[in-house]
């Protein structure tokens, strides 16, 4: 049977304990909070990547990112060559109101066109305003945190090896071309020398 009164000592102590220790609340927000760099803040477009595939409006759970595009005709490079058609970006939105942070629009996006951003503070007054358009998403990219560093042990990615290998190709080329011209100059001011060089004149003793 529990001592009368036990109850409210063990309930002053636990006051005392938690008096005399330091306060953990956060005085936001005068004090900004320290996220992690990849906390899913807000998502960012970076639109230049950004082919209108659609893969991430179809994907995304909640229907929340609005997408309207139109086709335009690329006249052909080549002569002779075929035209071709591109989606062109008229309108790429995502409702913050709807959307659920799951990232999976980041994550099947094959072009890296979206990314997240820590930032949180855009809370609005207004829902509509929770829709953020194009020129808004835009602004978020410049808010994303670098990438991690590569390992430096890790494999070279295909597309910086194919840009290597073609700036070496080219340097090469440069290199033979420079080496082939100064050979040529070379050859040139050699035979020039010997034109200009006086004949030699007989001595005496050789005619007598
Ligand atoms: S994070 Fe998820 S819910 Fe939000 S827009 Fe992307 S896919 Fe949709
Ligand atoms: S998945 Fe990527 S490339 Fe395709 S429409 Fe969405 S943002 Fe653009």
């Amino acid at each position: 049977m529990p001592i009368p009164g036990s109850g409210l000592a063990k309930g002053l102590a636990v006051t005392l304990r938690t008096m005399t220790k330091r306060s953990h609340t956060a005085q936001y927000p005068e004090v900004q909070p320290e996220l992690p760099p990849r906390s899913r803040g807000v998502i960012g477009l970076f639109e230049e990547n950004c082919t209108v595939c659609m893969l991430c409006a179809r994907e995304c759970p909640d229907w929340c990112i609005y997408i309207d595009s139109h086709k335009e005709t690329v006249p052909a490079s080549t002569p002779g060559g075929r035209e071709r058609s591109r989606n062109v970006l008229d309108r790429f939105a995502i409702d913050f109101s709807l959307c659920m942070y799951c990232g999976i629009c980041i994550e099947v996006c094959p072009f890296d066109a979206l990314f997240w951003s820590p930032e949180f503070e855009y809370a609005e007054t207004d829902i509509h305003e929770l829709t953020h358009e194009r020129d808004k998403l835009r602004e978020w990219m410049w808010t994303v945190p670098a990438p991690p560093a590569l390992d430096p042990a890790a494999e070279e990615p295909k597309e910086i090896a194919a840009a290597r290998k073609a700036v070496e190709k080219a340097e090469a080329a440069a290199a033979a071309a420079a080496a082939a011209a100064a050979a040529e100059t070379a050859a040139a001011e050699t035979a020039q020398a010997a034109d200009t060089e006086p004949p030699t004149t007989p001595s005496p003793e050789g005619d007598a």
